[in-house]
């Protein structure tokens, strides 16, 4: 594990204490996180998620680390040999609460094999209602719409829901019942040679994965649109796919309760994601 404090880079023991009880990233979840993907021993598409987290940071006015900094601390971190796939997070905390100054550390851990199969076999999903009309978040920006901010809670709570309901993964969907993410990915689907994904005016994140995936389409010969949909178009789909950063791109081979034929597009996909 590695601290980020006044510009310099300090490694630590994993299971060293690194936040006081008093900050604001524990008590609160005030602050922001990336989670990138480290392949061969090399992190995966670090400028898109340093520029994501500097976006996070300016929304939540905190002053954080420069990507410059960031990134000595993911060169420490992967100074020693990572023989495995792994998963690298940067947290960012506003700090101690009534002290100026943030907490900064970054983490490597093995991937779960959980996430492995989940590529490799597929993921059962249901959708579950976030609550909110498609549009709230645009004009509210304390609603933090389009921020990976640290309070997930709602999200890993959606995860429980879906495995109380026998599924892996979840699709929000907004009150209107327009698709908006997963809760840790973004949504993508077929609609023959085109691929979709629903606008971030939604307040959904921009999904570097997503990004990377709509720019290698084109020359592989996808087109690609940014549209809202819906359930029932996910339904009807050739292909409905979760993309994020860590577990690539995972099939949805079952959508609430309704099992999908295989889609004929997946392995291209996941090649275009780059991650298989
Ligand atoms: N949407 C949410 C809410 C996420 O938490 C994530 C990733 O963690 C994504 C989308 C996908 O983003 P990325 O492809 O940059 O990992």
């Amino acid at each position: 594990m590695g601290v980020l404090a006044d510009g310099d880079v300090r490694l630590v023991d994993p299971a060293a204490p690194v936040f006081s009880a008093f900050d604001l990233a524990p008590t609160r979840g005030d602050g922001a996180f990336e989670s990138l993907l480290v392949q061969a021993g090399q992190p995966r598409k670090v400028p898109a998620h340093l520029a994501r987290l500097r976006r996070s940071a300016t929304a939540l006015g905190i002053a954080g680390p420069s990507s410059a900094e960031w990134e000595r601390l993911i060169a420490a971190l992967l100074a020693e040999p990572v023989e495995t796939d792994a998963v690298l997070k940067l947290v960012l905390s506003r700090g101690v609460e009534g002290e100026a100054g943030y907490t900064a550390i970054g983490t490597v851990s093995p991937l779960s094999a959980d996430i492995l199969r989940q590529r490799r076999s597929g993921i059962a999903v249901v959708t579950l209602s976030l609550g909110w009309p498609a549009d709230a978040r645009a004009a509210a920006p304390w609603l933090l719409g389009g921020i990976k901010s640290l309070s997930y809670a709602i999200n890993l709570a959606a995860g429980r829901q879906a495995r109380e309901r026998g599924a892996d993964d979840v699709i929000f969907t907004s009150t209107e019942g327009l698709l908006l993410e997963g809760p840790t990915s973004s949504v993508v689907w077929a609609v023959g040679s085109t691929l979709r994904t629903p606008p971030v005016s939604t307040g959904i994140l921009a999904g570097t994965t997503q990004q990377a995936l709509f720019a290698a389409a084109g020359p592989a010969g996808l087109a690609t649109e940014t549209s809202a949909g819906t359930v029932a178009e996910l339904h009807a789909a050739d292909g409905v796919w979760l993309v994020s950063s860590v577990r690539g791109a995972a099939e949805v081979v079952a959508l609430d309760g309704r099992t999908r034929s295989p889609a004929d597009l997946t392995p291209l996909v996941q090649r275009l994601t780059g991650i298989g």
